[in-house]
């Protein structure tokens, strides 16, 4: 079998950048408090909690004058505000790409558009990009056509919109919504907010999984970047697995396989991903494929 990783894969430098100064502000701190996960893997988080990182649901769990670390996807201003009000000492590690994301739909806001976010309404980033305008109620998030149409009927969705996109979503994902306001609004100002790195990564899967009879992805299926890895790996191999670390792996699904093909969500440690690799290749040695007599 030949078993072949993508270009890059691991962290994408929002991620690293968030552990970093995490890891920097349990150098000075014994403890530090984080609003939900700083990223969706266990693996990464649990060194860091072992350090002293503390996540929490709410503000009021967080011990007066500690710091607290704002994770990559960012915070709404309310909440920020909130933090800051009640004596934390504010680490911001929102990745830059992101805050843009921000700056963009508050861009159109001020424009006068209704801002249309193409994204998950529950995933962090989202409730980060709509809590950081004006008047978050007036704007709009929606992730597929039909929920496109479903506002226009329910008379949601003004004439005049500014679309921005949720950071991690692929372009794929994205061009049947922008088909489908193009044709409910008289006016659709768009502010590209996919981020640049992330679609050169899938770029560089999906030619991967093309030429591939077994296309792996591996990350946690809590990490949604991961999962929407997995559907578009799906779209050019169907035959593509999902799995979060090399215990998942079940050699019977790669009977018959010749070529591999890994990638990895962006919360996924390097090591893991080798760590997959390194198995696939003691199950099946190179010149072997796949269903033969491994455990
Ligand atoms: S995926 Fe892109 S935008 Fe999101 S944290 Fe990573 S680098 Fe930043």
């Amino acid at each position: 079998m030949r078993v072949v990783t993508a270009r890059e894969v691991g962290f994408c430098f929002g991620v690293k950048r968030a552990i970093h100064l995490t890891q920097q502000v349990l150098t000075e701190n014994d403890e530090a408090f984080i609003l939900g996960d700083l990223i969706h893997n266990k693996a990464a988080t649990s060194g860091l909690e072992a350090r002293g990182l503390r996540k929490v649901e709410h503000l009021s769990e967080c011990r007066p004058g500690a710091p607290m670390v704002v994770r990559a996807h960012g915070l709404p201003a309310e909440q920020l505000q909130a933090a800051r009000e009640a004596g934390l000492a504010v680490v911001d590690a929102t990745c830059p790409i992101v805050r843009k994301a921000q700056e963009a739909a508050q861009k159109l806001e001020a424009r006068g558009c209704q801002v249309v976010v193409v994204g998950d309404a529950n995933h962090p980033e989202i409730k980060g990009i709509l809590g950081n305008l004006k008047d978050p109620g007036c704007h709009l998030v929606v992730d597929s056509p039909e929920e496109v149409r479903e506002a226009r009927r329910e008379r949601r969705l003004s004439r005049r919109v500014g679309v921005v996109f949720q950071t991690t979503h692929s372009v794929e994902q994205c061009r049947d919504i922008i088909a489908e306001l193009m044709e409910v609004a008289r006016e659709v100002q768009i502010i590209n907010t996919i981020c640049r790195p992330v679609r050169h990564r899938q770029l560089d899967a999906a030619r991967l999984a093309s030429q591939v009879d077994v296309m792996l992805v591996v990350g946690s299926a809590k990490s949604a970047n991961t999962r929407e890895l997995t559907n578009l790996m799906r779209r050019h191999n169907p035959n593509t697995l999902q799995i979060e670390n090399a215990e998942g792996l079940d050699p019977g699904r790669f009977t018959g396989a010749e070529t591999v093909g890994i990638a990895s969500g962006l919360s996924t440690p390097e090591g893991i991903v080798a760590d997959v690799h390194q198995r696939l290749l003691d199950a099946f040695p190179p010149g072997r494929s796949g269903g033969c007599d491994c455990e």
